[in-house]
């Protein structure tokens, strides 16, 4: 809400607006559009321009413009390729994970079964020797 360069009353309402296009300055590339609104002050009846908004156009030639496009294009098409195989290398990994989790299972229960057996010969081997210090036994006696 602009105010009233005269009296500082705030107006809301343009009278009327209008755009102009203003030119390059020394230093500027492209141009520039301005919309103006007019106003008319309610208090003290001044008549003065508020620039609403701005906005910038850069000159390109067609052919440039297309190549700019072309290539936007093509990067997105990129990002797209490299989105999915990102994503499959994140599948891939996930079942790297549970085949190794599988094969960590797989080796403790062969872990398990040879500890089983060790056991068992062990078991075996004290069954014998208790047969042998029982024989010994029997002839001490
Ligand atoms: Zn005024």
């Amino acid at each position: 809400m602009p105010n009233c360069p005269k009296c500082g009353n705030k107006e809301s309402l343009p009278t009327r607006t209008f755009s102009v296009i203003v030119e390059p300055t020394k230093g500027e590339r492209g141009m520039t559009e301005r919309r103006v609104g007019m106003y008319t002050c309610s208090n003290c009846g001044m008549k003065f321009p508020t620039v609403i908004s701005k906005q910038r156009y850069l000159i390109v030639a067609e052919d440039q413009l297309k190549t700019i496009q072309d290539e936007l294009s093509s990067v997105k098409k990129g990002n797209e390729d490299l989105s999915a195989r990102v994503k499959g290398m994140a599948d891939q990994q996930r079942d790297l994970e549970s085949s190794v989790e599988r094969a960590a299972k797989a080796n403790e229960v062969r872990r398990l079964q040879t500890k089983l057996s060790e056991l068992e010969d062990f078991v075996q081997y004290l069954r014998k020797e208790k047969g042998e210090l029982e024989q010994k036994v029997s002839k001490l006696r």
